[in-house]
């Protein structure tokens, strides 16, 4: 379904991907892991046209999507859940979830989307009058996803959904994103907590300094003795 091919991207002097190539797979929730600065977030904002591709390509269901501006890739059913949630502080949370409906044209399918992510999250349902700024992380994090799935996507992106929540939080927002593979929408998962990540996908790849050094199942790189000394602490 998407298909990244020796991509180079970079900002200024710094070439943050240096000849990327991965797969995913449709109805597959793939993780890409690694360290910090190893240009996880870029591979994102390169899918999402947030910037250009100096060389290489990106093809998604059948259609060179390189170089596509960020609103034609929505469009295209791609959804972008940033690092660090952006959620917009002084809208409610029901106007967050209208801002990930934005391209859409379908209103009764629309009001439909809305009331799942409200069944599914009730905290958000109780808070959709409140400001999104005023939620605590995790609330924020549940909203930026329901944000994301409120443009009825393909595939989501999703930037380090974990930072900064509370563990107890963390898991359950890996089992949301595991329950939105398995109702049918593709995922690409970046993370650097590396093994819950793992353990979570069908299919991962390891990205240092810029490039894919190992792929395989989740369970292939949990064994790996590199992944396991450089990332699993030992
Ligand atoms: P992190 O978990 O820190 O986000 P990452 O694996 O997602 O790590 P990227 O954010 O993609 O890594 O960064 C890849 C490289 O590009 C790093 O060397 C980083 O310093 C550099 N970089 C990222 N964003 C910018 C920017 N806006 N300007 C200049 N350099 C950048």
């Amino acid at each position: 379904m998407l298909e990244i091919r020796d991509l180079v991207c970079g900002y200024g002097a710094v070439t943050a991907l240096k000849g990327l190539s991965l797969k995913v797979d449709e109805g597959q929730l793939v993780a890409l892991v690694g360290a910090n600065g190893a240009g996880k977030s870029t591979t994102l904002r390169a899918v999402s046209g947030l910037i250009p591709a100096r060389s290489g390509s990106i093809h998604f269901a059948g259609r060179d999507i390189t170089g596509t501006d960020p609103r034609k890739v929505l469009a295209q059913g791609i959804a972008h859940c940033p690092e660090g949630r952006r959620v917009f502080p002084q809208m409610s949370v029901a106007e967050n979830l209208a801002m990930g409906a934005y391209l859409r044209r379908d209103p009764a399918g629309v009001s439909a989307d809305l009331a799942r992510i409200y069944g599914e999250f009730p905290r958000l349902a109780e808070r959709k009058h409140q400001a999104a700024g005023t939620l605590s992380g995790g609330e924020q994090q549940m909203l930026a996803i329901g944000r994301a799935l409120m443009s009825r996507p393909r595939l989501v992106l999703f930037d380090e959904p974990s930072l900064g929540l509370a563990p107890n939080i963390v898991e359950r927002m890996f089992a949301v994103i595991r329950a939105i593979c398995d109702t049918g929408t593709t995922v690409l998962l970046v993370e650097q907590n590396a093994f819950a990540a793992l353990e979570l996908c069908d299919y991962a790849y390891l990205l240092e300094t810029g490039r894919i050094v190992l792929a395989g199942t989740g369970s292939t790189l949990i064994a790996d003795p590199h992944v396991r000394q450089a990332y699993l602490g030992g």
